[in-house]
C-alpha cells in the first residue's frame, strides 16, 4: 500500500507518480511515496486557508494547550516513531530516538507560545494616547524537510507555526516519508483541528508549485546550500517570506593544551556519528601547534567504529541514505587521493556481515589538506575528517573565518582566554567551547550564519515566533464620554 497523502485531515490516496521509498541497509522496498500533483497541492493549500480561518480564533492558550497534549503523545510514541525512522534513514535505534526528542523539545517550547508572541505597549505616547502591539498569525505557511532528521526537523516548524495561530504545509523529503506521516496522524489523534496541518509529499516540482502558490505566506526550508539558495531565490520572488536553513563545513579547534582523551573521542563521535549525515557534524578538524600529534590516535580510535544496521545495538552508526549517497562520498574519497592530501584511513570499501547491500561507508580520515582542495571547501555529508595543521590559533580562526559556511564550530581548550578570544572573533552562528555539536535547545534559535542561512529569522525559540507572526501597532486615543466624565454634585463636594 502507498504512503497517503495528508490533506484536510484525512488520510488520502494520491493520483500522481510514485517513488520507493527504501531500508538503506537492504534495498528493501519499505512503501511507495506518492508525488502530489498540482490539483492535490491546491486542494492542501485551499484546505488550510480555510481551516486557518477559525483556528486564528481560537484563544492562544487552547493553543498552547494541544501542544501540550501533542508532546505528552510524542513521548508515549517515542519509540515506535524512532523504529519507523530508524528502518526508513538506517539511522541506529538509539540515534533516531534522539532525533524524535529533539523534536519533543522543541513542541514542549512551542507550549510557551503565550510568552513567546506578546505584544508591547507604551502609555501615554502622547496626551490620552497610547501605543501598543499585537502579534497576529501570517495565514499559510510551508515547510520543506530534508532527509536527516525526519522527525526533528518537521517538528522544528509546524508545532510553533501552528502554536502561533497558523495553518501548516509540511513538504518532507521523498527520501523517508514515512515519519513525517506519522507525525502528522499523532497530530491528529492529539486532538488538531483538522486542516490545519497538511503534508504534500513529492521532490523539486512540488517544492516549486508551494514556493510559487500565492496563497503561502512564509516558506520555511532545510536542506542543502544550492536548494536553499534556489528556495530563497524563488520564494521571495514570489513575495514569500523565507527562512533558509543550508548545508555546512563545521571545524574543530583543537589547542595543545586541551584535553587529549576528550578530544579523539568528541571528535570521532561528532565526524563519523549518523554516517556524517548532519548539518552540525565535524568535518575537518584543525590541530593548533603541537596537538598534530594526536593525529595518529585519532586514527586508531576511528578505525575501531563499526556501522551497522539500524537493529545492531553495537553499531555505531548506520548507512549512507542512498546508493546516489554513498556513489557521492565515495568520489570525494578518490578526489581527495587525486588532488594530494593523505589517506590516513580508507572506509569506502566498508562492509558489513550480513547486509551486502547496504550503503556503507567506513570511518574516512584525510591528512595534509589544505584550503583549495575540493574535500575541504564542499560539503561531503559522509563520515569523512579532514585535517588541517596550523601553528596559532589565530591562524586557525582566520582559516575558519575563510570558509564559506558558518553553521557550527568547536574549539578545545583548557585555557578560557583562548576560549574567549575564538568566541568573539570567530565568524560562525553556533559555537562549542569543548562541546562538539553545540546545537542550542530551542528556547534558544538554530543559528547558522554566511552560505549555511538565507533569511533573517532562524530557526526555533523566539526567532521563529517572530519569523511565523507579523506585528501590527495600534495607536489609540478614547475621548471623554459619559461613563468617564465626572459627575457635577460629586466635583462639588471635593472642593
Ligand atoms: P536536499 O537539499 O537535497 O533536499 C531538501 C529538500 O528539498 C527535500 O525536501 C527535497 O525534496 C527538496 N529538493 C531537493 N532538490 C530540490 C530542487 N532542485 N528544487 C527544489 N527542492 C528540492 O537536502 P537533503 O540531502 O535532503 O539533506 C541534507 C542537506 O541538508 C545537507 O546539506 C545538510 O547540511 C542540510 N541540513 C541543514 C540543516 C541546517 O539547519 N542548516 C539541518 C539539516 C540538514
Amino acid at each position: 500500500m502507498p504512503l497517503p497523502l495528508f490533506i484536510d485531515g484525512e488520510f488520502v490516496q494520491g493520483g500522481g507518480e510514485r517513488g520507493a521509498v527504501v531500508n538503506p541497509a537492504t534495498q528493501e522496498v519499505l512503501t511507495e511515496v506518492p508525488y502530489a500533483t498540482t490539483a492535490e497541492i491546491d486542494r492542501a493549500v485551499a484546505s488550510a486557508k480555510q481551516a486557518f480561518e477559525a483556528w486564528r480564533q481560537v484563544p492562544t492558550p487552547e493553543r498552547a494547550r494541544l501542544m501540550l497534549e501533542y508532546q505528552a503523545l510524542l513521548k508515549r510514541c517515542q519509540d515506535d516513531i524512532a523504529r519507523t525512522l530508524s528502518q526508513e534513514t538506517g539511522k541506529t535505534f538509539a540515534d533516531a530516538k534522539g532525533d524524535v526528542w529533539r523534536g519533543i523539545e522543541v513542541v514542549e517550547h512551542a507550549c510557551n507560545v503565550a510568552s513567546l508572541t506578546m505584544g508591547e505597549m507604551v502609555e501615554n505616547v502622547a496626551r490620552g494616547i497610547d501605543t501598543y502591539s499585537l502579534v497576529q498569525p501570517l495565514g499559510v505557511c510551508a515547510g520543506i524537510t530534508p532527509f536527516n532528521f525526519p522527525a526533528m526537523i518537521p517538528l522544528w516548524m509546524f508545532p510553533l507555526a501552528i502554536a502561533c495561530g497558523n495553518a501548516f504545509v509540511l513538504k518532507p523529503s521523498e527520501q523517508d516519508p514515512m515519519t513525517p506521516n506519522r507525525l502528522a496522524e499523532l497530530f491528529l489523534e492529539a486532538g488538531a483541528p483538522p486542516g490545519i496541518l497538511q503534508v504534500v509529499h513529492g521532490g523539486k516540482e512540488q517544492v516549486d508549485a508551494l514556493l510559487k502558490h500565492r496563497d503561502i505566506k512564509a516558506v520555511s526550508f532545510v536542506g542543502s546550500a544550492p536548494v536553499a539558495e534556489h528556495v530563497y531565490r524563488v520564494g521571495a520572488a514570489h513575495g514569500k517570506r523565507v527562512q533558509a536553513m543550508a548545508g555546512a563545513k563545521n571545524h574543530m579547534v583543537v589547542m595543545p593544551d586541551a584535553d587529549q582523551g576528550a578530544v579523539v573521542d568528541n571528535l570521532v563521535a561528532a565526524s563519523c556519528g549518523a554516517a556524517g549525515q548532519r548539518c552540525m557534524a565535524i568535518s575537518v578538524a584543525v590541530f593548533v601547534g603541537e596537538a598534530a600529534a594526536w593525529l595518529p590516535a585519532v586514527r586508531d580510535a576511528m578505525a575501531a567504529v563499526r556501522p551497522g544496521a539500524w537493529d545492531d545495538e553495537a553499531a555505531a552508526y548506520g548507512p549512507q541514505i542512498s546508493p546516489q549517497a554513498k556513489a557521492r562520498v565515495l568520489e570525494y574519497i578518490h578526489k581527495g587521493c587525486d588532488e594530494g592530501a593523505t589517506l590516513m584511513l580508507d572506509g569506502s570499501r566498508c562492509a558489513v556481515q550480513g547486509y551486502p547491500d547496504g550503503n556503507w561507508v567506513g570511518p574516512t580520515l584525510f591528512a595534509d589538506v589544505t584550503p583549495d582542495m575540493a574535500i575541504y571547501k564542499d560539503e561531503i555529508f559522509g563520515p569523512v575528517l579532514v585535517t588541517a595543521a596550523v601553528e596559532t590559533l589565530q591562524q586557525a580562526i582566520a582559516l575558519v573565518n575563510a570558509n564559506p559556511y558558518g553553521n557550527g564550530v568547536s574549539l578545545f581548550t583548557s585555557s578560557g582566554a583562548a576560549a574567549r578570544q575564538f568566541q568573539h572573533e570567530v565568524d560562525v552562528g553556533q559555537v562549542g567551547i569543548n562541546v562538539p555539536i553545540p546545537v542550542p535547545l530551542p528556547f534558544f534559535s538554530f543559528t547558522g550564519w554566511k552560505r549555511s542561512f538565507l533569511g533573517d529569522q532562524h530557526a526555533y525559540g523566539k526567532q521563529a515566533a517572530r519569523f511565523f507572526t507579523e506585528t501590527k501597532t495600534v495607536t489609540a486615543r478614547w475621548f471623554d464620554d459619559a461613563a468617564t466624565r465626572p459627575k457635577a454634585d460629586m466635583t462639588i463636594r471635593l472642593r
